[in-house]
Formats: structure tokens, C-alpha cells, sequence
């Protein structure tokens, strides 16, 4: 059977490099009894997680094309074609395998990468661990600290709940064909925290429009809100989202909800 070709539009950049295909998959710490893997394609990153006894393990892949591959080369292993966007992520578990949540690990298609990573957030309860390579850009995002220039909506969100780690670079050259930007892999570990002491609903809406206009401080980033920012204190009105913590971030939805009609 002939390789898959890859599609652009389904960011296939199929890894070329196995000892970084099993560098990713031995950055996985076993916090789970489930694994899911987004986008095998042609099955590298694959070969080295089908045998990792720790694990209950599925595939969900796009492409046609690489489903078929797959089913060839690897016949043991249970892979779901469909959009990791659109499909029940417990769905492809049986309820009992799934009590411990599902680990989610892959070479990620880099044109999904921010969606990905806010479904990860919305089933934090359910994801222990994700271990994965995006874009570098978008993985120093994810693991930067506040005061830094990448420190965004993603980094506030997921740090949250996630001890997040940025653990290697990658060079394009071990790609087929080699995508336009660095690579990098990172890791999320659920933390202890299992709800924040505020509102969480008005937490993602406080954090999203402080960052729509990061440049502004917060006294007019967040008027967008419509809440009164009176009660929050003066030295944080004058700051910019970038310079808050999540701890920070709580503390100013607390506030807001207080001040609530
Ligand atoms: N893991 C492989 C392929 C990485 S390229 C390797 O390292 O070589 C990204 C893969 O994700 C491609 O195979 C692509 O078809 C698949 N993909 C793209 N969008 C997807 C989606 N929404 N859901 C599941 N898989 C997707």
C-alpha cells in the first residue's frame, strides 16, 4: 500500500524522526487508564503507544486516506475515523475503561491547534494528561508565565487547571514535508484545584476580554463587561491582563460577581 500523500488542508506534516516519535511518547506519565490520539496519520507517533500496557488505546484521524493505512498496517488498533472537534470524546471508551479519564496525546494538526486546546479545557475533568507538539509559537503560549508577551487567554485558562511544561523543541527538517515554523512539545497535568473559588463562566469572560485589548489596562479592557469595576482594587486597574496571575484572575471575577445586580 502506497504512503499517504499529505493534505495541506488537514495539516498533515507526518513526522520522519521516530526517536522524537518515541521521545512524545514516553513523555506520557500514566495518569490514566485511557489514551487517545489525535490525528495518527500514517501511524509514527502510533507505533510506540499501541504497546504501552498502561493504556486503553484509540486513535481519531480525519483523513480517509490514513484511516485505511492504518487499518492495514496497524489491524489491532481501534481507530475512529472523524473530527476530534465534533466527536464525543467519551464515546470512543467503554464507561468502565474511562473512570480515570482519557490522556490525550498526538502530533497535532497545527490548523486546529487553540481548538483543540479549549475543548481540552471544557473536559478538564474528564483529560488527566495531554501530551502533544504544536506549533512552537502556540506551545510557549500555552506554557508562558504572566509578565511575559505570550502570555494569553490559553495560558490563563489551562494553567488553571493544568501544571503545564514546555519539554522540547522541534526542527521542521524531521517533517514530510517540513511545515513553515518550529515545533515543540509540551505537557498539561491536571492540577488539584476542581473548581475555582469564583464564578468559572464569568472567569472565561473576564480573561478573554481583558486579552481582546491587551495592550489597554484593565480599567478599559474590561469595560466591554458592562460591570461595574469600582470594587476592584486601583493597582489592578491600572495593570494590563499580561501582568495577572490566575489567582489574580479570580479575585477580580470574585469582585465582579459582588458587584452584580
Ligand atoms: N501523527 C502523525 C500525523 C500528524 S499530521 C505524524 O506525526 O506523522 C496531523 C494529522 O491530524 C493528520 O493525519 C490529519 O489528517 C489529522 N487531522 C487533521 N484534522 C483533524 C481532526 N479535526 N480530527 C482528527 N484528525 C485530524
Amino acid at each position: 500500500m502506497e504512503p499517504v500523500k499529505a493534505k495541506k488542508q488537514l495539516g498533515q506534516h507526518f513526522l520522519k524522526d521516530e526517536s522524537i516519535a518515541e521521545r512524545i511518547a514516553h513523555s506520557l506519565t500514566g495518569q490514566s487508564r485511557c489514551l487517545l490520539e489525535i490525528g495518527p496519520g500514517m501511524g509514527v507517533l502510533t507505533k510506540y503507544l499501541i504497546g504501552d500496557e498502561r493504556y486503553h488505546f484509540a486513535a481519531i484521524e480525519l483523513d480517509r486516506e490514513s484511516v485505511d493505512y492504518l487499518a492495514v498496517h496497524y489491524p489491532e488498533l481501534r481507530v475512529i475515523e472523524g473530527d476530534f472537534l465534533r466527536n464525543d470524546m467519551a464515546s470512543l471508551f467503554s464507561p468502565v475503561e474511562q473512570a480515570e479519564g482519557i490522556s490525550i496525546i498526538g502530533n497535532f494538526p497545527y490548523n486546529i491547534s487553540s481548538q483543540i486546546l479549549f475543548r481540552v479545557f471544557e473536559h478538564r475533568d474528564m483529560v488527566p494528561e495531554v501530551v502533544g507538539m504544536f506549533q512552537k509559537e502556540v506551545a510557549e503560549r500555552v506554557a508562558a508565565a504572566p509578565g511575559s508577551k505570550t502570555y494569553g487567554i490559553l495560558s490563563v485558562l489551562l494553567s488553571a487547571f493544568y501544571d503545564i511544561e514546555y519539554l522540547f523543541t522541534v526542527h521542521e527538517h524531521v517533517f514530510n514535508p517540513p511545515p513553515k515554523v518550529k515545533s515543540a512539545v509540551i505537557r498539561l497535568r491536571r492540577n488539584s484545584v476542581e473548581r475555582l473559588d469564583c464564578d468559572e463562566k464569568l472567569f472565561v469572560q473576564v480573561v478573554k476580554t481583558a486579552f481582546n485589548q491587551r495592550r489597554k489596562t484593565l480599567r478599559n479592557a474590561l469595560k466591554p463587561l458592562n460591570c461595574s469595576l469600582e470594587a476592584i482594587d486601583e493597582t489592578i486597574l491600572a495593570r494590563r491582563a499580561e501582568q495577572l496571575s490566575v489567582a489574580d484572575f479570580v479575585r477580580i471575577t470574585r469582585t465582579l460577581e459582588g458587584g452584580r445586580l
